[in-house]
């Protein structure tokens, strides 16, 4: 029971059959080198990764992130991954990390070295920070212009939006401008102000009793985390709507929430700076539903 974790994973063929993939798994010390020099991950970003929560012992959401990756893996024209190799590395590594308190689990799949015969993978886990205030006491947010308009990703696919590429300096950039602004999120829009996502997380807005998510087109992830937010929310008997949403629709709304995988559910308190309805009591109750998540 360690962290960090980390395991070497030779990756298999989509369609390869094994009775146990624990003979791809390589435990590796997580100070110690594991990657090549060449590795286009690191000398391109050209790789794709999935995230998850380990909520004491429970490995949270593995179907839809799995199922991702793949969506990951097409746009990139990567190998398909094999489901059932990264399931059982899911598994393989809840086992040996502690049973309590929250973990981040990152798998990732890159293109491997320049001209090299195969990809290269790994899984990563770490403790979670500790998102207790911000889950209480929510976040300001700023938006910021992506720099692309609505339809680019089914215009331009070369871009690669709507993968989950290993190409995060953008993201973290936008994450830093708004620190520097005094707030502590994002929300991009696109370029004719529609709302799209945060650098890390999924938009949720409830205007006049309805909860909304822009669509995941082309340009936008479909969050795992908004998956499990709507299906608690229509269970409640809430009406739940995928469907493009201009800012000035964001400025009107109700309340709002950035969701992910490990911070889980906060609420937007600030919008551009200034104040925002928040829902607190219903941030509390979706995270408490999140945490509880066993599957
Ligand atoms: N959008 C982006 C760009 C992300 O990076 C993430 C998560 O990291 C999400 C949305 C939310 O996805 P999930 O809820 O599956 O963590």
């Amino acid at each position: 029971m360690r962290l960090p974790f980390t395991l070497l994973i030779d990756p298999m063929p989509a369609d390869s059959v094994q009775p146990n993939f624990d003979e791809t798994f390589h435990e590796m010390d997580s100070s110690s080198p594991a990657l090549r020099v060449g590795e286009l991950s690191t000398q391109r970003g050209d790789g794709i990764f999935e995230t998850l929560a380990v909520v004491n012992g429970h490995p949270q959401e593995v179907e839809p992130h799995i199922s991702r990756l793949r969506n990951s893996a097409r746009i990139c024209d990567l190998p398909m991954p094999n489901e059932e190799q990264w399931r059982a590395a899911i598994a393989y590594a809840v086992t040996r990390v502690p049973q309590r308190g929250e973990i981040a689990l990152k798998f990732v799949l890159s293109r491997g070295v320049e001209s090299g015969p195969a990809p290269t993978a790994w899984l990563h886990a770490t403790a979670a920070a500790d998102f207790s205030t911000v889950r209480t006491q929510g976040v300001r947010v700023i938006t910021l212009d992506r720099g692309y308009p609505r339809g680019v990703a089914e215009r331009a696919p070369w871009l690669l939006m709507g993968a989950k590429t290993l190409s995060y300096a953008v993201n973290m950039a936008a994450i830093r401008e708004a620190h520097r602004r005094g707030a502590d999120d994002t929300i991009f829009l696109t370029t004719d102000g529609f709302v799209m996502e945060g650098p890390t997380s999924s938009v949720v807005l409830r205007s006049n009793g309805t909860y909304i998510t822009p669509a995941p087109s082309g340009a936008i992830l479909h969050g795992t985390t908004q998956q499990s937010v709507f299906d608690y929310l229509g269970n409640q008997g809430e009406r739940v709507e995928y469907r493009d949403v201009t800012v000035e629709e964001l400025r009107r709304a109700d309340a709002a929430w950035l969701v992910s995988s490990v911070r889980l559910a906060v609420s937007v308190v600030a919008l551009d700076d200034e104040p925002f309805p928040a829902d607190q009591a219903l941030t509390e109750a979706l995270n408490a539903y999140l945490l509880a998540r066993s599957a």
